[in-house]
């Protein structure tokens, strides 16, 4: 009977997502549902994925064409994670083969599979031993294998030995060739000591044996400040899982993802660990995920993406500072980790855990209600303490006559550091481009009205902004609130702190980490390795070097300005604070040294300052749901994101104009307005966002206008990207 592939084909012009029908060729036995192929498409040969193969020819079968070869050693997806990719791709609005390129593990080159790595080796054969070799090289061949019994064709050219010489030998039956797998460890130089689970302490048998006894499958919310062992809890319910046969999925954000997090996981269950994250090779990361598909490693590290990872049987996944933003995707396809996850439980009957010291809103609100079951760590091991944080005024300081970006307090807490021959970390919410405008005297800050986010600063116009509603402002001479004149835009860069370091401290020994400093592979780890060998002091850096890194001998953290992460024009920049703030206040004193945090900010009466300065996340969380709730910001409603984009503005406003007007009048929109980030590489970008209390509502509706709006002549000069709960809205 003749045989038929449903195949997707990948070309991202396509604006087709229906699966197109080709016959299998009568030889082509290894074509299963998952491969990759490569098919005719048009004139050219294109790639596509088999989702379905089947026995029924279509009604319009005369034009079918032929698959020319499968592409890859093994199938690249299994039936789950197709299944996953269709309704993923309904809930993001985006294209089905945009997630299937984005569940393989690597690509291959054009029209070229993913395969293992093989080399030939040459074997000494039992007879070879008593035959007399003839010349100088087969000599020196058979020398080397009777010392080594094989060695790689590779190594035998690299001494003197070749390939002719080798195969000669092999016609004659002294030398066998054969082919071995080499397998790609991206783990090959790590030494993890073996390490064995530790006693759990009360609090600790407590939420594990909730994990352990999972019957309700609801996601576990495992709230414990930092240190107070949740990774600890993390090993030991894997540890339960690889018991039963059973794999687990940790995912971590990329920037944490440090060789010391990785050494744990190792120290414990050596081999049966993979690692899969965006620095591996692409063979690394294949090989890997073949470990993975296979069933030989059944504990899975990694990044945003490795929630993908091809399991079997699934027994846990975690998500470990599951409020962390990496976890959604910001190209296509729009995803967040987070909803990945759980449906994935859900298909396997799997265990969830979300770890966090400060659970996103979304995550906290769902244990409230019920939804999360949730699991709270309140103290640290060993009743460590939490490094008390100082929270400097900065408007005191000016009262004072004191300019310095640097407070006084921070100055004496510099030398003071300096002094004991310890470190600190100098801290720098992003890099200056959202200038707020902030009164250097009472703290206030110009917003907006109706959104409550922070009115954006326009070089260009002199006028200050919405980036919600659109709603404008003039820029104030004097403060609405106190009449000063110290009103003005705000930004500061890690450059400037460096240099002003320098001034005052002539012989102070300073690393800088932002985006320019590290934009070079590898770059990042030689400045960490450098600041841990305590060849610098200070270490000035954006949020980049808030998370994950363990540094002994830092005792001080200095943040700069706190208002800079405050006014960003975002709905989540309280918590972003609150965020930030928390973490870096946890790379203060990690050793048995006692550390200290100095946090110097114009608002610090504000909740989310006071809250930081406490560790108190209840307490925050009660004034931030309060606060979203009466602006009905989520996670009260949903929102969508309808982001334009152009190389002319005249374009891009007219699109939005006419996407608002096709959207139906029962959805809530905001918008159009500029982006935050009005311009990115040339071209201007608008961006409309949609309310509403069901997300089905709204996405229907998104979708209906996105559907035609792509029909209508606007559509060609400007490029439309939706993203569902948006995470990120600069
Ligand atoms: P978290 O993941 O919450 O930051 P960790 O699991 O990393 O916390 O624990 C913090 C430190 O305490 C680690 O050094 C860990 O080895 C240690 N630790 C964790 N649990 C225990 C325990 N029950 N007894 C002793 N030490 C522990
Ligand atoms: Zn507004």
């Amino acid at each position: 009977m003749e045989k038929f592939a449903d195949i997707i084909i990948n070309i991202h012009s396509l604006r087709v997502e229906h699966p197109f029908t080709y016959i299998v060729p009568e030889q082509m036995d290894e074509i299963v549902v998952g491969c990759r192929v490569l098919v005719p498409f048009g004139s050219r040969k294109v790639e596509g994925f088999c989702v379905r193969l089947h026995n029924q020819k279509p009604s319009t079968s005369n034009s079918l064409k032929a698959i020319v070869k499968v592409l890859d050693e093994q199938p690249l997806l299994t039936p789950e994670l197709i299944a996953l990719s269709t309704w993923a791709a309904h809930y993001y609005l985006c294209r089905q083969v945009d997630f299937l390129a984005a569940m393989v593990p690597a690509k291959g080159r054009p029209g070229i599979g993913l395969r293992a790595k093989k080399v030939k080796v040459a074997n000494l054969r039992e007879e070879g031993y008593t035959a007399q070799p003839r010349g100088k090289k087969q000599e020196l061949a058979l020398r080397l294998l009777r010392q080594n019994k094989s060695l790689t064709l590779s190594r035998l050219v690299q001494v003197g030995v070749s390939a002719a010489t080798v195969n000669s030998l092999a016609k004659k039956g002294w030398v066998e060739i054969s082919e071995q797998i080499i397998r790609r460890d991206p783990l090959a130089d790590m030494t993890a000591d073996k390490e064995e689970p530790v006693i759990l302490t009360d609090e600790q048998k407590k939420s594990l044996a909730s994990i352990n006894n999972d019957v309700l499958k609801k996601p576990f919310l495992l709230f414990g400040v930092t240190g107070s062992g949740k990774t600890e809890i993390y090993l030991q319910a894997i540890a339960k899982r690889l018991a039963q046969g059973e794999a687990s999925i940790v995912l971590v954000p990329e920037i944490a993802l440090t060789p010391q997090m990785t050494e744990r996981f190792v120290s414990r269950f050596g081999e049966r660990v993979a690692v899969l994250h965006s620095r591996l090779s692409a063979g690394e990361r294949y090989d890997e995920w073949c470990r993975v598909a296979n069933g030989e490693a059944l504990v899975v590290i990694g990044a945003r993406s490795a929630v993908f990872a091809p399991v079997q049987k699934l027994g846990l996944i975690i998500l470990d500072e599951e409020h962390e933003s990496t976890y959604k995707q910001e190209e296509r396809p729009h995803y967040h980790a987070r909803d990945i996850a759980l449906w994935r439980a859900k298909w396997h009957a799997a265990t969830v855990i979300l770890g966090s010291a400060t659970p996103s809103l979304e995550s906290f609100r769902h244990a409230e209600c019920g939804d999360y079951t949730l699991l709270h760590l309140p103290e640290r091991i060993a009743n460590r303490p939490l490094p008390p944080v100082e929270i400097v005024d900065m408007r005191q300081e000016l009262k004072d006559g004191h300019k310095s970006i640097f407070s006084r307090t921070l100055i004496a807490a510099l030398q003071e550091t300096l002094k004991q021959r310890q470190q600190a970390i100098l801290f720098l919410n992003r890099r200056g481009y959202a200038t707020f405008v902030l009164c250097r005297e009472c703290g206030h800050v110009m917003r907006c009205p109706a959104c409550n986010v922070s009115l954006k600063y326009h070089l260009s116009s002199t006028k200050l902004r919405c980036h919600y509603c659109d709603y404008t402002a003039e820029y104030p001479n004097t403060c609405p609130a106190c009449s000063g004149r110290y009103i003005r835009h705000f930004g500061t860069g890690t450059q400037k702190v460096e240099a002003e370091l320098r001034k005052q401290f002539p012989d102070i020994r300073v690393v800088r980490i932002d985006a320019d400093t590290t934009g070079k592979k590898g770059q990042h780890q030689k400045i960490l390795n450098r600041f841990k060998r305590q060849e610098a002091d200070v270490m000035v850096g954006t949020q980049m070097i808030a998370k994950g890194l363990d540094f002994p001998n830092v005792t001080l953290v200095g943040v700069i300005t706190a208002d800079t992460a405050l006014n960003l024009p975002d709905l989540r920049a309280g918590e972003r604070t609150f965020q930030l703030l928390t973490q870096v206040a946890g790379r203060a004193g990690r050793g048995s040294l006692a550390g200290k945090v100095v946090v110097q900010t114009y608002t610090p009466e504000h909740y989310a300052i006071m809250t930081a300065k406490n560790h108190d996340f209840e307490a925050f969380y009660a004034q931030e749901s309060k606060l979203r709730s009466e602006l009905g910001y989520p996670p009260f409603s949903f929102l969508i994101r309808l982001l334009v984009s152009g190389d002319n503005e005249r374009q891009v406003v007219n699109a939005c104009s006419y996407l608002v007007s096709v959207l139906a009048d029962s959805v809530d929109v905001l918008g159009p307005s500029p982006c935050p980030i009005e311009k990115v590489r040339g071209r201007y970008r608008w961006q409309i966002l949609v309310r509403g209390e069901k997300l089905d509502t709204i996405r229907q509706a998104v979708k209906a206008a996105a559907a035609d709006f792509l029909q209508s002549p606007l559509a060609g000069s400007v490029r439309l990207t939706l993203d569902v709960e948006p995470q990120n809205l600069l």
